[in-house]
């Protein structure tokens, strides 16, 4: 007896999409047909709607301290409206504090994250120094299945910059022990001088941020590390890509070998940096910054082509009281956007209506590939048999207009306004348990378990 049957739905892969019917027992999908006629306790009709796996943001920073302010949500809120938009597995950041060792803020992380998710999650090393301890514990944290470690190469003033030789050695020991070495990649010297100087020219209004991160900041620091990878033969992920000219570089050090994995966003592929210049501009602070149109398209040639394999929502959830004061001066806030939310319905609308790409795309980018690069591949990612039943039932045809109040994030505004969503989750499961239930979350706190580890 199946405890779950999904009956007359078009099951999606990044493959194929075809009508079939899911069989689910004890959290797992355990049949997978044209046609199943076996008794199962609960049957569900999926007719005219597609039978999608649940998504992976792989790059979330729920309840983080930004420098000035904390984020909105709590682990609860945040892994909650995750599952309204359809994501059944996040992988957020333990970062290191001056006062602690890696090892501490990885556990730290997990016992705050363990309590309050209702989704299944992972962890992300975020290393900020490379002290004889640090290096210690990698390998020690990549046997407990800690695998990737995030380094920043800008944010010296938090504490958070890791200089060359630093990086070009944690690096070195985190490939020798089979860890992912994961970067944002920024040039702090043009960040922070160029920042000084509109500070002096009274110019740290909002209109001006973007002169601040500019895109020549990414492009130099991504060849910079792509060189690092080369001569360290690191397996590499850089975080949120933005410009032309950056997917240029790394499609280039893909073709000669180097083991490269990289990721945009969603607000990077539909909002431009125009968005600066509106009365509301200050809301659209995060960093990197938004950048122009011709970067949105050689993003979505980027994803096409393979060159990127994963898009996530960098989900970073301030209100306007924490945004507000970037009209005048953009260096007293913390910068971020959230967007857990809508990263499966932005995508379905943005790629498969407007662009007409593939679904079968879509879901590469937001299931099978973060599964993958991640090591989840074996239970997360696909509707397929022996995969967890993480999937959502999604109506192609259900119209939703965004607007500030009709989501489950902590923050109150929508960053996209006014645009008008066809296709959306109507019935989400994690595990094989029902947790979206249209408007309706029937999840429970602390229901999701850490994946890939043994903590
Ligand atoms: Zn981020």
């Amino acid at each position: 007896m199946l405890d779950l049957l999904i009956k007359n739905g078009k099951v999606c892969s990044s493959e194929s999409i075809k009508s079939a019917d899911v069989g689910i027992k004890d959290g797992k999908i355990v049949m997978l047909a044209d046609q199943i006629d076996v008794s199962s306790k609960k049957i569900e009709d999926a007719s005219g709607c597609l039978v999608l796996p649940g998504a992976i943001d792989v790059h979330t920073h729920i309840d983080h301290w930004g420098g000035t302010a904390n984020t909105e949500d709590t682990f609860f809120t945040g892994s909650r409206a995750a599952a309204f938009g359809g994501t059944t597995t996040f992988i957020d950041f333990a970062v290191q504090r001056k006062d602690e060792d890696v090892a501490t803020a990885v556990k730290r992380r997990i016992g705050q994250i363990d309590t309050e998710t209702c989704i299944d999650y992972g962890v992300h090393a975020h290393v900020t120094d490379s002290s004889p301890e640090t290096l210690k514990l990698i390998p020690k944290l990549i046997e407990k299945g800690i695998s990737t470690f995030k380094m920043f190469t800008t944010y010296k003033a938090a504490g958070f910059k890791i200089e060359d030789p630093d990086m070009l050695v944690l690096m070195k020991e985190i490939t020798d022990h089979g860890g992912l070495t994961m970067v944002h990649a920024e040039n702090d010297s043009f960040c922070e001088e160029l920042t000084h100087r509109l500070i002096s020219q009274k110019k740290a209004d909002v209109l001006h941020y973007v002169e601040s991160r500019p895109a020549m900041a990414e492009i130099e620091c991504i060849s910079r590390l792509l060189l690092f990878a080369r001569y360290t033969r690191a397996k590499l992920y850089i975080v949120h890509v933005t410009t032309a000219e950056s997917v240029d570089l790394i499609r280039q050090a893909k073709r000669e070998g180097v083991d490269v994995t990289a990721e945009t966003c969603t607000h990077y592929l539909i909002l431009d940096d125009s968005c600066y210049e509106r009365e509301d501009g200050y809301k659209y602070v995060m960093a990197p910054p938004l950048r122009k149109k011709k970067d949105i398209e050689a993003l979505w040639e980027g994803l096409m082509d393979g060159t990127l394999s994963i898009v996530s929502s960098d989900h970073c959830d301030y209100s306007t009281d924490k945004k507000i004061h970037a009209k005048t001066d953009f260096t007293k806030i913390s910068p971020g956007l959230h967007g857990i939310e809508w990263l499966g319905p932005l995508m379905y609308e943005f790629a498969v209506n407007r662009r007409k790409i593939p679904l079968t795309k879509v879901i590469e980018w937001l299931s099978e590939n973060p599964a993958k690069v991640f090591g989840i591949a074996d239970r997360k990612g696909k509707v397929d048999i022996g995969f967890d039943a993480d999937l959502m039932i999604f109506d192609p045809k259900k119209h939703k207009l965004l607007d500030d109040q009709n989501n489950h994030m902590s923050s109150n505004f929508c960053p996209y306004k006014g645009e008008k969503l066809t296709g959306q989750p109507v019935k989400v499961y994690s595990k094989g348990q029902l947790i979206i239930d249209s408007d309706v979350f029937l999840g429970g706190q602390g229901k999701g378990e850490l994946l890939g580890s043994r903590y």
